[in-house]
């Protein structure tokens, strides 16, 4: 085995979207294009290193094509900062290497319409991101019928690749064997290939280019995304120089204590890379390297193992069930066993019945549930233990379908790390996903209940309240 990740034939991570051969040069393909949309950082992308291979291939430049629509469900000032954030690594990174960058900003709808046909028109080949949920997942089949060039989607989202695991996995004691097998071939790092032939500096593109140093309020102004939903980029800068220095600093200072702390609200221990590792600015493969490395230090493999079964299994599982179960995003994708059970209480008794908008402002009759909602409206991530209750407690609201619903939809609006398959599973573990049934109880049926009382009464919120 090479010590770096190289891509072999018929690698797990490519996946053909359409019949159509590489264009050569006589064809008239002029360069590969890396149409980036989820795995937004310069290095370390496994879509960008099969993107320039076959660029060196064919004898053509490698370009970069990124963007961020208007018009997907919750674009809002908070997403499309953080994104903006990130532009600047990557025109710096991608330079540096030789590849022509562009980022298009559509101000609205119509802005964005037939960008993606004239860049095939060009292109030998166009490589983008496998990624199994939300708008991605569309585009990819859509873009696979209206582009005539060959489409290429290549999978970097998780340490291994989705396609090791061809079915729904039961829960994350199925998929972890699996994992621990395969993790020492997958767990290296990625093979950087050198660009051969570097991009003219200058490049015609289909859409006005953001200019470097574009100002950040002006763009969020000028385009058609919801406003009221604010920037948090003074604690979540975007991109990838502020991806590792968030790595090395939850190394250097919270690493060794991360099995308890993970868990005390107070403490905030955990290393908030979900936003970076959602948004692609960091790799997961970057992030496992880091802490296996740092676990070897004495004292630390404990603590890092438990790190990366969280990145590595209950990630892993989530990538699976988002890849293979299309009713990952809504509640008929709870197992029939919690859907049985929370049907037979759907009519007990709820100690309130509390609005949607209740919900969103904060304003629910419980204190501990608001400040998770608070942190979320304020920070846009909730912290580890707190967003289980966040996510249980609805329940006792409403039916257990709109508790599902109202926490997908806000979660998906307000979180930076929101819209992501470690998101629809967290929620669907909520209702008794890749869980087991527990002794029945009121409401919640058979599936684990989690209350603010009992998490109060064991664990440390003081400060927690206190702070949101
Ligand atoms: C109701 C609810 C909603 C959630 N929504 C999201 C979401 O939208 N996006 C999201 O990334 N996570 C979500 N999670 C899962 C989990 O809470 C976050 O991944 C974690 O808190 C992110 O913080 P961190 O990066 O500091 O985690 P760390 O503890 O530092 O872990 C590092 C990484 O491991 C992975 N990870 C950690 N815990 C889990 C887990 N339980 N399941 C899957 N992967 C995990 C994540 O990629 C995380 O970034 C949700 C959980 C619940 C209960």
């Amino acid at each position: 085995m090479s010590e770096t990740l190289r891509f072999v034939d018929e690698d797990p991570r490519v996946r053909r979207l359409n019949a159509a051969k590489a264009r050569s040069k006589s064809e008239g393909g002029e360069h590969v294009v890396y149409w980036c949309q989820m795995q937004r950082r310069p290095k370390d992308n496994a879509a960008l290193a099969y993107a320039i291979e076959e660029a060196n291939r064919l004898g053509v430049p490698c370009v970069v094509y990124e963007a961020i629509r208007p018009d997907y469900p919750y674009a809002s000032d908070r997403l499309h900062a953080f994104v903006l954030e990130g532009i600047a690594d990557m025109r710096a990174g991608l330079e540096a290497r030789g590849v022509g960058y562009a980022f298009f900003l559509p101000r609205n709808k119509s802005d964005s319409r037939g960008v993606l046909k004239k860049l095939a028109a060009r292109a030998a080949l166009i490589v983008t991101d496998d990624y199994p949920t939300f708008v991605v997942a569309t585009h990819l089949e859509k873009a696979a019928e209206i582009v005539d060039c060959a489409l290429v989607a290549v999978d970097d989202c998780a340490v291994l690749p989705m396609a090791l695991f061809p079915h729904e996995e039961y829960a994350a004691r199925t998929i972890r064997p699996k994992v621990l097998r395969a993790q020492a071939e997958w767990l290296r790092p990625l093979h950087e290939p050198k660009v051969k032939l570097a991009a003219k500096a200058r490049l015609e593109w289909p859409f006005d280019p953001l200019p470097a140093n574009a100002d950040l309020a002006a763009l969020l102004a000028s385009c058609t995304i919801d406003h009221d939903v604010t920037p948090v980029t003074d604690e979540f800068p975007g991109g990838a120089k502020a991806a590792h220095a968030r790595l090395s600093g939850f190394v250097r200072r919270k690493l060794s204590g991360y099995i308890v702390d993970r868990n005390e609200p107070s403490r905030d221990g955990t290393s908030h890379l979900s936003p970076y590792l959602h948004w692609g600015m960091i790799s997961a493969r970057a992030v496992a390297l880091a802490v296996d490395e740092a676990g070897r230090d004495d004292g630390v493999r404990e603590q890092a193992d438990s790190f990366l079964e969280q990145l590595l299994v209950r990630r892993g599982v989530a990538f699976n069930f988002a890849r293979h179960n299309p009713q990952h995003t809504a509640y008929a994708g709870i197992p029939d066993w919690a859907k049985k059970t929370l049907a037979e209480h759907a009519h007990d008794e709820r100690p309130e019945l509390v609005t949607f908008d209740a919900m969103e402002r904060a304003e629910t009759p419980d204190p501990l549930w608001n400040a998770a909602q608070r942190e979320l409206l304020r920070r846009g991530i909730i912290q580890n233990y707190p967003r289980m209750l966040w996510g249980k407690i609805p329940m006792l609201w409403s039916s257990p379908e709109e508790a599902h619903r109202r926490v997908t939809v806000l979660n998906d609006k307000y979180a930076l790390d929101g819209r992501d398959p470690d998101g629809y599973t967290n929620i669907a573990w909520c209702f008794g996903k890749h869980d087991r049934p527990w002794p029945e109880r009121a409401i919640y049926g058979k599936v684990r209940t989690m209350t603010s009382r009992s998490a109060m009464s064991k664990l440390d919120f003081d400060d927690y309240l206190a702070q949101r």
